[in-house]
């Protein structure tokens, strides 16, 4: 045992014992303890300041209620939840959640995440997440917006434009950044460096409707190419049928690849002749339908019920983008069985710790989530600069830009793994550029 060894297992022991209850935010702070041994050896000097005591802990958690009234009349009450993490190189920024399995646990994780991935991209963001036990699925649009108008009555007492600025994430599109920015404006004027993810209209940027889905194809072609390899030709398994899936699945069959798989929560389709991606937007954006839905206007397209992860396939990448923790050690034994050889994260953590071991065993490319799909974040940064601007970038200024951060992001966790005697793990290589600038700026601004 090391001194720095000694140190990580002492931390890791402190979050188990504090926050007993919160499986999710561990296995998060766990994922990425494993990793980062090798730079508390470097730096002795990162353990007596303490830095991942300081890393472990957000900065402000927050949590309120959120009283609204449903369409019959009848007071409703969910919990609200905006988590500050670390401030170190830049305001607050990460998405807002709502669906009904919303915890702090679940928050707290998210904003862990958030802060390595906001230093990956190199842009002077910090880390936060917010959201809400609301469930969006089957209410009105009248009843999104009055739920929208209340989380925003009370979470605009803590964000601002050099502070915290949220965006979207599962639950929170279009529509909903629309409503809880028209709240935000008749508090406070009219500021819109306050949310990202708005409409064009009133200050929202080109290309952030897609630019998770784009910049995890953009890592993905930059991690087969230093494996010699490349996507076209290619078939692929995605999950999800959101934001996320939808511009990956674009971006992928782009590039010459054929996406096979979308799916919900219910169910999947599976198209050997690729999945529709115009039809898929009529059915998930603009009808806010069901897998199942699709399935019947696509002839070639067949549904089934349960996981894609579990479904007899044959392909060559897995690109999870629907949610947390879907894919387990079994699961991932089944996607190497299926012969892929690359797994690339849309979906934050959407691996358990088996799973991320199976890939690691089998020598399947792994491109974890805090680097993989960073894009929807990097273009949330470069929205805020345009709105301090007051002007906008076209789509293809945007675009580049995006397949840049992720190509230099992809070559830092490189590099940081090859310096680090790690070379070819992106996870560790990820966990340890994302921390070094974090804590480089810690040191910086003293204890
Ligand atoms: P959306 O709400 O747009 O879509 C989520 C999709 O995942 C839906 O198809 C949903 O199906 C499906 N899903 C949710 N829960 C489950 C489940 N338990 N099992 C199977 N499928 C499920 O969210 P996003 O696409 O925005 O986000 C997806 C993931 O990507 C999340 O992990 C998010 O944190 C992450 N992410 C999102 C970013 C963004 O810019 N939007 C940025 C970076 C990461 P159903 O309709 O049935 O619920």
């Amino acid at each position: 045992m090391t001194q720095a060894s000694d140190y990580i297992n002492a931390v890791a022991a402190t979050v188990k014992q504090r926050d007993p209850n919160q499986p999710e935010f561990q296995e998060a702070v766990g994922n990425f303890l494993k990793t980062i041994t090798p730079v508390f050896e470097k730096h002795p000097e990162y353990i007596k300041a303490n830095l991942l005591a300081r890393l472990t802990e957000p900065e402000r958690a927050l949590q309120f209620q959120v009283p609204w009234q449903d369409d019959s009349g009848k007071m409703q009450v969910n919990r609200g939840f905006r988590v500050q993490f670390n401030s170190a190189i830049g305001p607050y920024k990460g998405g807002l959640r709502f669906h009904p399995s919303v915890n702090l646990s679940i928050i707290k994780f998210l904003g862990f995440e958030q802060t390595f991935k906001n230093s990956l991209t190199g842009l002077p963001i910090g880390g936060g997440k917010g959201g809400s036990d609301f469930n969006p699925k089957g209410k009105s649009d009248a009843e999104i917006m009055r739920f929208c108008q209340s989380f925003m009555l009370e979470l605009s007492k803590y964000i601002g434009p050099d502070m915290d600025v949220p965006a979207g994430d599962m639950g929170v599109g279009g529509r909903e950044i629309g409503y809880l920015y028209g709240m935000y404006k008749r508090l406070k004027g009219s500021q819109n460096g306050i949310l990202t993810g708005k409409g064009l209209t009133y200050g929202g940027s080109l290309a952030r409707t897609e630019a998770t889905g784009y910049g995890l194809l953009y890592y993905t072609s930059a991690m087969l190419k230093e494996n010699g390899k490349e996507l076209a030709g290619k078939k692929i398994v995605v999950s999800g049928a959101g934001n996320v899936a939808i511009y990956a699945i674009q971006k992928a069959q782009e590039l010459g690849a054929t996406v096979i798989t979308a799916s919900d929560s219910n169910g999947y389709v599976v198209d050997p002749n690729g999945i529709d991606v115009p039809k898929l937007q009529q059915i998930k954006e603009v009808q806010r339908g069901r897998m199942k839905d699709y399935a019947a206007i696509v002839p070639t397209a067949e549904y089934h019920e349960g996981s894609v992860w579990d479904a007899d396939l044959q392909y060559d990448i897995a690109l999870p983008c629907a949610t947390q923790n879907e894919i387990d050690g079994k699961r991932a034994a089944g996607i190497i069985k299926a012969g892929a050889f690359a797994v690339a994260e849309g979906a934050n953590m959407p691996s358990n710790p088996e799973a991320i071991a199976a890939y690691q065993d089998a020598g399947v490319l792994y491109g974890p989530a805090k680097a993989a799909n960073a894009g929807g974040v990097a273009v949330s940064a470069l929205e805020m600069g345009q709105n301090s601007r007051r002007n906008s970038d076209s789509f293809a200024t945007v675009d580049g830009e995006l397949k840049d951060i992720m190509e230099t992001l992809f070559a830092n966790s490189v590099a940081a793994a090859d310096e680090y005697g790690v070379s070819g793990d992106y996870l560790a290589g990820a966990n340890i550029a994302g921390f070094s600038k974090v804590a480089e700026a810690m040191m910086a601004q003293g204890w």
